[in-house]
């Protein structure tokens, strides 16, 4: 099942208080496929979806629409019966025959029919993808004017939809995984915003891994340069003047640098005898860089 599915699945077992079921099956006609007196109709993939359409209509007209099942394998729901149409429209507040296709929005003074509606709204036309691959919720309205009112409608809780045109539709969306997880909390889908949430931290520690790691590898692969620069200066000096020839202190780390290519400075102050320092390694090491040099620079005609 698609993250998608399961936020409907959860949107539709909300159980609404009278004045929100109102408002949440006018949402579901409104941006359903067709919204006139003509013939209002959905076309859904969703069977609880399509259910929920049917009780939709049944709400405001008495009527039970038949529920056909399309070749592709959608449910389709269609009112084409003039007087039926007529009646859900206006009882369910769109006074015919000025029907305007907008949101009522004096019908929704209240906060909690607010959210009911954008849970209408979202279960007949919206999607969202699951978290852990991508920030990505959206509305595709049939219309211009439906985009732009939920636009207004969920500027309410700082949601800040954005828009663009696919196909023949409206489509407004969010790839803000906060917003993303407010608008589905608001809506009742509880649960599932509490996956959205979760996978942000998963991704947010797992970056702060990976920074992490990256930055530690950077360290070691510097350390390891370093240590092979100084381990070809001891070896400049063996062939040249010899590790005798340096003081005792150095030839101990010299010889201590021969034994373990590739051990980093604290480790080396282990081996070697006093309490030797970090830095106190590094600084002998700085010496015996800059004998070498002078070797080589002698050596050059
Ligand atoms: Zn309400």
């Amino acid at each position: 099942m698609s993250f998608s599915t399961d936020v409907k699945t959860e949107l539709l077992t909300v159980r609404p208080k009278p004045c929100c079921e109102r408002a949440f099956y006018s949402a579901m006609l409104l941006f359903g496929r067709d919204f006139s007196a003509e013939r209002l109709s959905l076309l859904t993939e969703n069977e609880g979806v399509a259910q929920a359409y049917v009780f939709a209509v049944r709400f405001f007209s008495g009527v039970t629409p038949e529920t056909q099942h399309t070749d592709g394998g959608h449910f389709r729901i269609v009112v084409d019966d003039r007087a039926t149409a007529e009646a859900v429209l206006a009882e369910a507040g769109f006074s015919y025959p000025n029907a305007v296709r907008r949101i009522p929005f004096s019908a929704l003074s209240a906060n909690c029919c607010k959210e009911n509606f954008l849970r209408g709204a979202f279960t007949v036309c919206g999607t969202v993808t699951d978290p852990e691959k991508e920030y990505h919720l959206e509305f595709a309205c049939p219309s211009g004017w439906l985009a732009e009112d939920l636009i207004a409608l969920t500027e309410n809780y700082d949601i800040t939809l954005k828009q663009m045109q696919r196909g023949g539709a409206h489509v407004v969306y969010l790839k803000n995984s906060e917003q993303i997880e407010e608008l589905l909390g608001r809506m009742g889908a509880t649960e599932n915003a509490m996956s959205v949430m979760g996978a942000k931290m998963y991704k947010d520690v797992r970056n702060t891994i990976n920074r992490k790691v990256n930055f530690e590898n950077a360290n070691l692969s510097r350390s390891i340069a370093a240590a092979t620069r100084q381990y070809e200066a001891i070896m400049h000096i063996a062939k040249t003047k010899g590790l005798d020839s340096l003081p005792a202190e150095l030839k101990l780390l010299a010889q201590a640098r021969i034994e373990n290519r590739e051990m980093g400075a604290a480790e080396l102050s282990k081996l070697l005898p006093g309490d030797l320092t970090v830095s106190g390694v590094n600084h002998r090491f700085r010496r015996i860089m800059k004998i070498a040099e002078n070797i080589t620079e002698k050596s050059q005609p």
